[in-house]
């Protein structure tokens, strides 16, 4: 057993057939458990015909219904009088959370602290996996809110013994920095670039501070954007994909895709447009089923639930760290995906078009695009505000070329329409503060879709 260290050894390098062996006993023990406790879930099994204790493997998970965040939100008040997904007494509960994810309306979530403990196992083992232990000190940017991403960490750290500097926001001052010498930081790429410039603006070398590591969650992104920040900071960048619904995935040292921790949430790729999953390699939804251990109790848990976020399932086979726990591809939220001609792309394609190595000469690296209808009909225009140091000293036929030949490089149909001009392309270059988002409050919107579909 190679490489390590590892959180919990014996588990995260067991292998496959014995992991297999746990994950299905898990699956008959969480099956009977919602049914036993979730009212959702007793409905639901009596409903589509289905038997419990005939759900033995996680193979059988794939004949049954996939639920979403619009059947919770149909399942707790207002809708209904009950949370029908509380699998617990509410003296059980220790937190309540809650998720709003696109449609607005929050999700109830709820947490007993067995919940807790194995939320922070999954981060404890991937902050270990990207080289923590209890002589670091993280600065945690990501928010202690409704969701539980921050408060997770922070568990997690405990259990490690790493110290942590709870700001919740990436616009700290640099004495934080400077008094504290924290040796990582958790934040968005975004966050953690402009954290960057603005050390760079008070005299601060960002490659020069005490950060050894930096951890990049709560969106997906480009290699090329991760590239450039890495390069800023002069230090590794880590991924990590978590959500309150309990995927906590991380990238270990290796960068070769996310560890998902198998034993504790299981995950299946599916198809929407088919109806049906796929196979390991091909892209699709993540379907998760919370998984619990063998006399386990829980809050609230889920079975084929559908994220929302597209991935792949790159490797179960044993990883250069030793972990036989398979990696996925960083997730994208389907939300932020847009079709043209029938091909998707996402944000993150928009973002590695916009981190060309060259461009980033005159690039901050701030974008926004716009879809709009053109002209005539089938016709899509595709617009593309950069954000610039001097729009004026700007090589804009460089900028302009990278971009397109590396935005069209995956995407056939696209750059068939693209050459005979029925998908065009235009670019507006801004200075500083001079992008639309700048003006609205909240997350950026850096693609949106304004066709009259
Ligand atoms: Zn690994």
């Amino acid at each position: 057993m190679a490489a390590g260290p590892y959180f919990s050894p014996e588990v995260e390098t067991l292998e496959r057939s014995d992991l297999d062996a746990l994950i299905d006993e898990r699956v008959r023990y969480t099956v009977q458990y919602a049914a036993e406790h979730s009212p959702f879930y007793r409905h639901w099994f009596r409903e589509n015909h289905i038997n419990p204790a005939e759900v033995r493997v996680h193979e059988d998970l794939l004949d049954l219904p996939i639920i979403s965040g619009k059947t919770i939100r149909e399942h707790q008040p207002p809708v209904t009088p009950e949370f029908e997904f509380l699998s617990t007494d509410w003296n059980n509960v220790f937190s309540i959370q809650e998720t709003s994810g696109t449609s607005g309306t929050p999700k109830g979530f709820f947490l007993t602290w067995d919940d807790w403990k194995r939320y922070a196992e999954k981060y404890a083992r991937s902050f270990v996996s990207q080289g923590f232990s209890d002589k670091d000190r993280i600065v945690v940017c990501a928010s202690y809110g409704m969701n539980v991403g921050a408060n997770t960490m922070t568990i997690a750290a405990q259990r490690i013994g790493m110290g942590i500097i709870p700001i919740g926001k990436c616009t700290f001052q640099s004495r934080i920095l400077k008094n504290y010498k924290p040796t990582a930081i958790v934040g968005s790429v975004f966050k953690l670039l402009r954290l960057a410039r603005r050390l760079s603006d008070e005299g601060m070398n960002p490659s020069e501070t005490s950060i050894d590591k930096l951890i990049a969650g709560g969106e997906s992104f480009a290699d090329e954007s991760r590239a450039y920040l890495s390069e800023l900071w002069g230090v590794p960048v880590y991924n990590t994909y978590g959500s309150t619904e309990g995927t906590m995935c991380g990238e270990c040292t290796q960068i070769s895709g996310l560890h998902v921790p198998e034993d504790l949430v299981h995950l299946d790729i599916y198809d929407p447009q088919m109806k049906s999953f796929v196979k390991d390699g091909e892209c699709g939804r993540g379907v998760l089923t919370t998984l619990l251990p063998v006399g386990g109790k829980s809050g609230m848990l889920l079975i084929n639930y559908d994220t929302e976020d597209t991935t792949v399932v790159l490797s179960r086979e044993r990883c250069g760290c030793g972990r036989t726990h398979m990696r996925i591809v960083n997730p994208q939220r389907e939300a932020e995906t847009v079709w043209a001609f029938g091909n998707p792309f996402n944000k993150a394609d928009i973002e590695a078009a916009v981190f060309q190595t060259d461009s980033m000469a005159y690039l901050t690296g701030e974008y926004e695009a716009f879809v709009y209808d053109g002209d005539k009909p089938e016709e899509v225009v595709f617009r593309v505000n950069l954000e610039c140091f001097n729009p004026d000293g700007i090589d804009r036929t460089l900028v302009k070329d990278r971009f397109i030949s590396r935005f069209l490089k995956y995407k056939s149909l696209i750059a068939e329409h693209y050459h005979d001009g029925s998908f065009q392309i235009e670019f507006k270059f801004t200075g500083l503060r001079g992008l639309d988002f700048f003006t609205h409050k909240g997350r950026p919107k850096r693609l949106v879709d304004r066709r009259e579909h």
